[in-house]
Order: C-alpha cells, then structure tokens, then sequence
C-alpha cells in the first residue's frame, strides 16, 4: 500500500469535514487517482471511490473490472457490483443520508445526474473546492515523478533537433517520429505531440497535418505524455537548415526568451499567480508585440496536463514552494511563423526550479 497515497486520504478526509461535506464520489480522473493511485479509463459503467468525512474508504468497482482493480494494491477495500446490479444504489449504501458531497470535477453527466436524484437533498460541489490546495502542493513522489517526465521530454527533444529531419517531410511524419522518441525516453504515454511549421505556429493550438515542412521554416514543438501518471509538456522553437535567420525571427525568439527569463524571475514564493503572467507580458510588450501574445503565460501540472493554478491576469492566488507549472510566454505573427518556449518548473524556497533543461536557444535542424 503506497502510504504517500494513504495521508493524502487523511488530509482530504480533514479538509472535507472543516468543509461539513459529507463525502467524496470520484469517478475515474485525475481527483480518483490522487487519493487512491488506482488508474481507469471512464466509461459507461460505475467506477466510483467513496471517502468520507471520517476517514472511511471504499473503492466501488464492476465485478469484471475487480481484478485491475486489485492488481493496483491501493490498500482501500474493493466493494463490487455484477452487470445486473444498480451501482447508483450501491454507493448510497456507502454513503447514507448524506447533506453534502463533492464529486469528480471530471464526472460525467451520466453519472452527477443519477446521483442528484439519489441524494436529492445534498448539496453537491466539485471535488476541486476541497482538493485543489492540495493537489496544488506537489508531496515529494509527485515532484519526483514530474521530474523524470521533464527529463524524459528533454532528452526526447535532444534527439528530435539531432536526429530527425524536418525539411521535406510532412509534420505528422516528424510527429511520429517524436511520438516514438518519447515512448523510448520513458514516457508510458503520449498525450500531444504539436508540430506547428511555418504560418501554421501563428496558431498555438495547431493540429499537426500535412503540410510539408521547408528549409527557412519556424518551427513550434509543444509535446508531452505521462510518467508514473504525470505529465510532461515542454516547448521549443526551431529553425529548418542551414541558410541565415531572418532578423526578425531573431528579434521574436530573442523577446520570448526574455519573456521567460522575466517569468521566472517574477515567480517568487508568496507573489501572486498573475505577477508572472503580468511579467512575461511587460516584456513582450515592450518589444512591440502586446497583441501577438494570445494566451495566458502559464498553467499548473500533475496529474492533469492543465490544472490549479493558473497563471493569467486576475489569479491573485499566492505561488507557494511545491507548486508546479508552465511559464510558455509565445508570440504569434499571422500568416508568418510563431515563437512559444515552455518549461515546467517547481517552485522551491529558494524560487523557481526548472525541471525541463534542454537548451532554450533557437536549434537548427536539417
Ligand atoms: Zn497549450
Ligand atoms: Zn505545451
Ligand atoms: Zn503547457
């Protein structure tokens, strides 16, 4: 039984009855696998964890579905129902009368509504209202394991700006070839690989297609998968063969560099979340670039990819050391090319730690 697991079932348990809630309903997501290290796909049939106030766990499962369900040893007893059963009914066995439940941020409306009309009295809100400052606060198996996936995405970008040609092939090609590099490096899993060339970077969300990709091309690489359940994203901009950069290609990546730099010096234990955002942003402005910065600087990371806390104008939450999130300041020219850098970094006493390395400098590559 992972006991790192186990006292987050405390603290949470705590948290919810300073709260007067009643108990958690989590259905496989991100909340379910951070208070019991069991991880599921969602689907149509009821996997629910049940903790309640007083500290009491019950991991509600199909019958067929048992076996996984023990193979994962998170120690919480396994309570099951058959094909035939209700399993509604079964967690309001569980549970009681209750006044007060949080559920899964991520619950599917197929199953908040059976359990509205079920516990038709109870308030119900989501589990964020009690997990986030928790989950917010990475324990010392959470920054390890983020930590080995930044490290992983750093050596699989190594090999992409040294090994993989980009002039001439299409971007779901090189996407391909990332994705592999990223299983090699220890990534049990790929959740996005974005290959974003030329006039498509001016898109920070690109769907990487068939565009084939040319030498003087801008190139946007925003990727990451998971280690141990953990994600990593990581990105860098890179410049397709050997002829001169144009100047002002040099000019943006040398702004969104500095945005960065900005970023972490602004990222300082105690200040707010927005003061980073609010940096990165001074600096691009001042470059004349105000308008082309389409997106907040930074987002929180775990177990989800995007999570608490956020770092955009109007988040005046405090950073604190155990913290971890993006600092990706990017500037985006219409029709041209755009520039994004990404790290994630973990804030510590001293302030922030990056955990991605790979050089941040604008890479050639064939
Ligand atoms: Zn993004
Ligand atoms: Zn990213
Ligand atoms: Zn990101």
């Amino acid at each position: 039984m992972n006991e790192h697991i186990a006292k987050r079932r405390v603290r949470a348990a705590k948290a919810l009855a300073e709260r007067g809630i009643d108990a958690f309903l989590l259905t496989p997501s991100s909340d379910l696998t951070y208070l019991s290290g069991y991880r599921i796909f969602p689907s149509e049939r009821l996997t629910c964890l049940v903790l309640t106030a007083r500290g009491e766990a019950k991991l509600l499962v199909p019958v067929l579905e048992a076996p996984r369900a023990r193979a994962a040893q998170t120690g919480i007893p396994l309570v099951t129902w058959s094909e035939t059963e209700d399993p509604i009914a079964r967690v309001r066995e569980l549970v009681g009368d209750a006044t007060s439940l949080a559920l899964a941020d991520q619950m599917w409306a197929a199953f908040v509504l059976p359990f509205a009309r079920t516990f038709a009295r109870a308030r119900l809100v989501t589990a964020s209202e009690v997990l986030r400052p928790l989950r917010m606060r990475k324990d010392d198996e959470e920054l390890a394991a983020l930590r080995e996936a930044a490290t992983a995405a750093d050596r699989a970008f190594e090999r992409l700006s040294r090994d993989v040609r980009f002039s001439g092939r299409r971007e779901h090609e090189v996407a391909r070839d990332l994705t592999a590099l990223l299983l090699e490096e220890g990534h049990e899993e790929v959740k996005f690989c974005i290959i974003a060339s030329g006039p498509n970077g001016a898109s920070p969300h690109h769907e990487t297609g068939e565009r084939v990709i040319e030498d003087g091309d801008v190139v946007v690489c925003d990727f990451g998968g998971t280690v141990r359940g953990y994600t990593s994203d990581i990105t860098r901009t890179l410049f397709v063969g050997k002829g001169s950069v144009p100047d002002e290609v040099r000019r943006v990546h040398d702004t969104v560099r500095r945005a960065q730099e900005a970023g972490y010096a602004a990222a300082r234990r105690g200040a707010a979340a927005q003061e980073v955002d609010r940096a990165a942003r001074r600096t691009i402005g001042e470059a004349g670039y105000a308008e082309k910065f389409l997106h907040r600087t930074g987002h929180g990371i775990g177990l989800d990819g995007h999570e608490h806390p956020y770092l955009v104008e109007g988040n005046a939450e405090p950073l604190e050391p155990g913290m971890t999130f993006s600092i990706e300041p990017g500037i985006y020219l219409d029709g041209k090319f755009g520039v994004r850098i990404e790290d994630i970094v973990a804030l510590a006493d001293g302030g922030p730690e990056p955990l991605n390395r790979a050089d941040r400098g604008l890479a050639r590559v064939r």
